[in-house]
């Protein structure tokens, strides 16, 4: 029997690691490097070149070297641009609004650039553990990454020809890594602080299920910040040294980067270190060296407020748990930039207890997902492993409304489905829009795809009975259908229309539903007395017509009354509650008219018909 292998592809570094004795073990790639860098460097012709040799020919051929892909895999166009002017790279519109990487000139998927790491990481294994060894793998991806970014994830391990078993989120997999999930329950936050992105996630662990309760970050916030911290201090001292400005000069900017970071490493485990960059800019004079010496101290003074920044994105993920920080029984540090002293120690004095950090933190994820490779490969502990959906997932009804159907932070895998009618007489198709988010309108919330279920039978309004169907995979992906319940039509739909949506993002439209509650409750309200007006008057146009002249004049001009003072209403503006109210109160007034009419002209029917009953 093979492994099932578990890779974490990181926006800056990926990793591959396998259970195959007791604990998880990274696996080396061909560099003999735990580590390899999620950078890919594209040959004109010829193979493409992956990892640490690529990172180092980002200097010499930038233009076709990409790096930080992730930050793009997935997502639309139109979420991706305001984006670009942060990316290592140019991108473009794909004919579907997708986005592809330019490489020089040439159009790349992102899936391909990632699909080449994986492919290294394969290569890594399968000399590890042997060809053939390696049966399928768990990528790991954010927690916040939406449907078409995990099934983005998922294509790209595809083409680097793997078996995709499951796609789990980082965080999840890094408590897993650290040994939780089997055997007590306790409340874990994951702080991961990586090369280009922050976030945090409060999971609920208990034994054999974990649960992501909230997450909350910054997807614009990493090491490379720090490093371009120290860099642009140097940058400034080279200019009043030698009064040459080389902000602006790239191949420059890179080798200053390239020493900060390692400076920056350097002062995790000493308290100074030496900067030295010979040649780095010339003048008339001749060439200008840079060097000096940067303490721990001086580093922290110069990162403070980013720190400051993720201790923001904690206390707003303890918020959406509803939790508080001495609530918290285990702190997980992950991601290389944990390895900061200054960072450990804010989370430290935040949470109020030292952080848990037994483990690695740049494999943690990696190793987290070989634990539920194992599980699925039948090997190792039974964990179930449950997420949640971040935000509320619903379709749009009468009148603009927004109607859940599987509700925010419901545990994953799971299915929902409502019923549904048509609201005219027959009404021969539906459309069905599938909405996300924490709003009472539609039109407030993200629509994430959109699709027909036609061909219905003539029938009158509200007869037809509509099963909207939707479901959440392990993967978090997501699967809407409608069903006709009388033809047994289907329509249906897999989401891959998705759109990017963020740590930071998902907070935000929280808190923004928030905020609204009261005027979209009232505005809910107001939508849902003119419905019922509506509703009400077309049954009563209905039986009117089917009671013909069962009705008397009298009845007859009182509900016609009633009718045109609903038509009038719905034709207008939205008016205010209280007038539907009443609307529909004589409407209903009318109703009860009509129905005793009814039962009158049933009675004198009975009464004169031949051997009906006698009084
Ligand atoms: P990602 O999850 O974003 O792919 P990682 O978790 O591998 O990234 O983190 C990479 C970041 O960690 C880089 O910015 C790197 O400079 C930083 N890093 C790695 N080791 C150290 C260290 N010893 N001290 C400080 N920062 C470090
Ligand atoms: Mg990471």
């Amino acid at each position: 029997m093979g492994h099932i292998i578990g890779i974490d592809l990181g926006t800056t570094n990926s990793v591959v690691a396998v259970l195959d004795g007791r604990e998880p073990r990274v696996l080396v790639n061909e560099e003999g490097q735990r580590v390899t860098p999620s950078v890919v460097t594209l040959a004109v012709d010829g193979a493409p070149t992956v990892g640490a040799v690529a990172r180092r020919q980002g200097l010499m051929n930038p233009a076709r070297t990409i790096a930080s892909v992730k930050r793009v895999i997935g997502r639309t166009y139109d979420d991706a641009q305001p984006l670009a002017g942060r990316l290592p790279f140019r991108i473009a519109r794909t004919g579907s609004g997708g986005v592809d990487v330019l490489v020089d000139d040439e159009a790349v998927a992102p899936e391909l650039i990632s699909a080449h790491v994986l492919a290294k990481l394969k290569r890594a294994a399968e000399a590890a553990l042997g060809a053939g060894e390696v049966d399928g793998a768990v990528i790991t991806v954010p927690a916040y990454f939406d449907d078409a970014q995990r099934q983005a994830t998922r294509r790209a391990g595809t083409i680097a020809g793997l078996d995709v078993r499951r796609i789990i989120n980082e965080p999840t997999a890094a408590a897993l890594a650290f040994g939780l999930g089997s055997s007590r329950d306790c409340r874990v936050a994951v702080f991961d602080f990586g090369g280009g992105t922050f976030d945090v996630s409060i999971l609920d662990v208990s034994p054999g299920v974990i649960e992501v309760r909230s997450t909350a970050g910054d997807t614009r916030l990493g090491g490379d910040d720090v490093d371009q911290r120290v860099a642009d201090a140097l940058l400034t001292q080279l200019l009043a040294e030698t009064g040459i400005d080389a902000r602006a000069d790239r191949a420059v900017g890179q080798r200053v980067r390239d020493a900060a970071e390692r400076a920056k490493v350097e002062l995790t485990t000493v308290p100074e270190t030496e900067i030295q960059l010979p040649f780095l800019v010339a003048d008339a004079t001749g060439p200008k060296h840079l060097k000096t010496t940067l303490t721990r101290a001086r580093l922290e003074h110069m990162i403070g407020d980013l720190v400051d920044r993720t201790i923001e994105c904690c206390e707003s993920a303890l918020r959406d748990a509803g939790l508080r920080a001495a609530e918290i029984d285990e702190v997980l540090l992950v991601g290389g930039s944990t390895r900061i002293p200054l960072v450990a120690r804010r989370v430290a004095e935040f949470f109020g207890r030292e952080p848990n950090r037994t483990v690695n933190p740049d494999e943690a994820v990696a190793l987290g997902a070989a634990v539920q490779g194992a599980v699925l490969g039948g090997r190792g502990v039974d964990v179930v492993l449950l997420d949640v959906t971040p935000l509320s997932l619903g379709v749009e009804t009468r009148g603009g409304l927004f109607t859940r159907v599987i509700e925010r932070n419901t545990v994953i895998p799971t299915s929902a489905t409502r019923t549904f009618s048509t609201v005219v007489d027959d009404q021969r198709a539906i459309s069905v829009q599938v909405l996300q988010g924490e709003r009472e309108l539609a039109r407030d919330n993200r629509l994430l795809g959109a699709f027909e279920l036609a061909g219905l039978p003539p029938m009158p309004a509200a007869a037809p009975k509509i099963d909207v169907r939707f479901s959440i995979d392990a993967n978090g992906i997501v699967s809407v259908s409608a069903t006709e319940r009388s033809t047994g039509k289907v329509a249906e739909t897999r989401l891959t229309g998705a759109t990017g949506l963020e740590a930071d993002e998902v907070a935000r439209l929280v808190a923004e539903a928030e905020r609204a509650e009261r005027a979209d409750r009232e505005r809910r309200g107001l939508i849902e007395r003119r419905n019922a007006l509506e509703a009400t008057q077309l049954a009563l146009e209905r039986r009117l017509v089917t009671l013909g002249d069962d009705v008397t004049e009298v009845t007859l001009d009182f509900a016609q009354r009633a009718v045109a003072g609903s038509k009038a209403a719905l034709g207008g503006e939205v008016i205010d509650e209280r007038r539907y109210i009443e609307l529909t109160g004589a409407l209903l007034d009318a109703a009860a008219a009509v129905e005793d009419d009814a039962i009158g002209a049933a009675a004198r029917r009975r009464g004169a018909a031949p051997g009906g009953e006698t009084g």
